[in-house]
């Protein structure tokens, strides 16, 4: 179980886990591992965006905001660094517009407008997962299966 700090920056809050705390195998002898997580868009066609920059103002976002609690000198130590933005999302994971969270928990996407866990014409077509009901985060998709595996248990006796 990864250690998480949630930080507020100018791009919105940052969540920062440092598995290495808990378990040593994330990283080499003597070394560490971070992972930063900043909030950003999805892959919109009709209003194109420049992921390479707003990638790198995130970057800058999270070396700044960990330079406020003492890691000044993090730059210069990397070994390794890698980013995954909408486009890997989309590309290496396929979620529809490089929305890795799915649908977000807007007005419009909440409650009975949100994709229902049942298909309106098939309904022996179940759906589970961040984009339906009850929605996005690891707790929420196992409950998404878990209320749909109950229904199916009870309408099939
Ligand atoms: C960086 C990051 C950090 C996160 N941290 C947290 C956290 O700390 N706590 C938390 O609760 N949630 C967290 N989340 C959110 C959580 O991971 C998601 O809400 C959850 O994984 C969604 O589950 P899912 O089953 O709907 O989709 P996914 O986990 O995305 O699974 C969908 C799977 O379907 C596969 N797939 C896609 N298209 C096809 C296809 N055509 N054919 C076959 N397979 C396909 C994909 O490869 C993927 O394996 C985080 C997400 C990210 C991206």
């Amino acid at each position: 179980m990864a250690t998480a700090l949630v930080i507020g920056t100018g791009i919105g809050g940052l969540a920062i886990a440092a598995p290495t705390r808990t378990d040593p195998g994330f990283a080499p002898a003597g070394g560490d591992s971070i992972m930063a997580l900043a909030p950003v868009g999805y892959i919109d066609e009709r209003k194109p965006q420049d992921w390479a920059a707003l990638r790198q103002r995130a970057r800058e976002a999270v070396f700044a905001r960990l330079k406020d609690y003492g890691l000044s000198d993090l730059r210069e130590r990397i070994l390794f660094e890698e980013t995954l933005g909408p486009q890997e999302y989309r590309d290496q994971l396929n979620p529809a517009k490089g929305a890795a969270f799915g649908l977000s928990h807007n007005f419009t996407q909440v409650g009975y407008p949100r994709p229902h866990n049942r298909h309106a014409r098939y309904g022996n077509l179940s759906f589970v997962g961040a984009s339906t009901h009850p929605g996005t985060g690891l707790p929420m998709v196992l409950l998404s299966a878990k209320l749909v595996q109950e229904r199916i248990g009870r309408e099939q006796g």
